[in-house]
């Protein structure tokens, strides 16, 4: 090792789900949305004129933040805006996880958090989930520097009470709660947490354009929280990088998330081919807890989880599989069209008769 290397950052990355370039591939793996996105969208991007690239964006990204402002009833100043949740993430990390104490996170959830942590140089404990899958609260109440968790986590589906996160923010007074909502629309109205923010000034509430608004590929998430800590995190945004959101995609995404019934009617179809998914992976000997989200944390019982993940890929048909203790017997299996559905149990049903 050359001597400038004992001076370097080493981390071990996050692994995001693959991006095959091949054609024709039934890409069930990364929980991207099948639908396109709002035809606002489409028009928003036709109508954008690009002699606009030679001027820097505005740095507050106010177009979108008003957008999201509006739609979610709060205002502007509660709402922070970044290149995807995961951008949001990693500045709330770097934001409000400075203690001493460690932060408090499942042990099965996005890997992402232990990979922020790390870099960051954050003390961490990974939290084991209950039967089940379950968070029980009682967990949570021990000297901690932070806590964040997924509601639905990942890469279970599995959705918590409101009651329940309600009952880990008032116990933790004096640390920054963040619940990652890259999925709650999937789970019903009513199912965020955001109507706590009125009550507590340390909760900061994250989501997502990628999975609900099929805007994955342009890169937009977002937090809502009080004003006290959107204005910390824009204080480190503005110290590390003013000019995340391009004219582009602050256009697209305020075009977005104006267009409420679209939305609604794409989040519907998938919740009903998920419901219907459910049924149909139960009749292949599946076994899986309750999702109420845009994928099912599905474990085969008729053969090996990482052999029907090899057996699918072999037929094109992609899903997610992480060979790591506790859930190496699962496939993580994001909810497509109805025909791309269709196509995997087909597929399902050939590879179990052959075995
Ligand atoms: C997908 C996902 C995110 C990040 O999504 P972005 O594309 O960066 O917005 C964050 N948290 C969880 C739990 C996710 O599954």
């Amino acid at each position: 090792m050359a001597a400038w290397e004992n001076n370097v950052r080493k981390v071990v990355p996050y692994t995001p789900g693959e991006q095959p370039k091949e054609s024709g591939i039934i890409k069930l793996n990364t929980n991207e949305n099948p639908y396109p996105p709002s035809p606002a969208v489409k028009a928003a991007y036709d109508a954008f004129d690009n002699a606009e690239m030679r001027l820097y964006p505005a740095p507050d990204a106010s177009e979108l933040v008003d957008a999201i402002a509006e739609t979610y009833g709060v205002n502007s100043s509660q709402v922070f805006v970044g290149v995807g949740s995961d951008d949001v993430i990693s500045m709330a990390f770097m934001t409000f996880f400075g203690s001493e104490k460690p932060v408090l996170f499942p042990d099965i959830t996005y890997s992402f958090y232990d990979v922020w942590a790390e870099v960051y140089g954050i003390p961490y404990v990974q939290v084991p989930l209950k039967k089940g899958f379950r968070i029980d609260p009682g967990d949570y109440v021990r000297p901690n520097g932070g806590i964040i968790f997924p509601n639905p986590n990942a890469p279970t589906g599995v959705l918590e009470s409101t009651d329940m996160i309600e009952t880990v923010i008032a116990e933790n007074p004096d640390s920054v709660v963040i619940i990652d909502e890259a999925y709650i629309d999937f789970a019903g109205k009513g199912k965020s947490v955001l109507p706590l923010l009125s009550k507590y000034e340390n909760l900061l509430v994250v989501q997502t354009f990628s999975k609900s608004r099929s805007m994955a590929g342009m890169r937009i998430g977002f937090a809502i929280g009080s004003e006290k800590l959107i204005k910390y995190m824009n204080d480190v945004k503005f110290s590390v990088n003013s000019y995340t959101m391009n004219r582009v995609t602050i256009k697209c995404g305020a075009a977005a998330v104006r267009d409420t019934e679209y939305f609604e009617s794409t989040v519907a179809k998938i919740v009903k081919t998920r419901e219907n998914a459910k049924k149909e992976l139960a009749a292949r000997g599946f076994t899986f807890p309750d999702s109420q989200s845009n994928f099912i944390f599905a474990s085969p019982t008729k053969l090996p989880a990482g052999k029907v993940f090899e057996e699918l890929k072999k037929r094109k048909i992609y899903v997610r599989y992480w060979d790591k203790p506790v859930i190496r017997d699962h496939l993580r299996i994001t909810i497509g069209t109805d025909d791309e559905m269709n196509a995997l149990f087909k597929a399902l049903d050939e590879i179990f008769k052959e075995a």
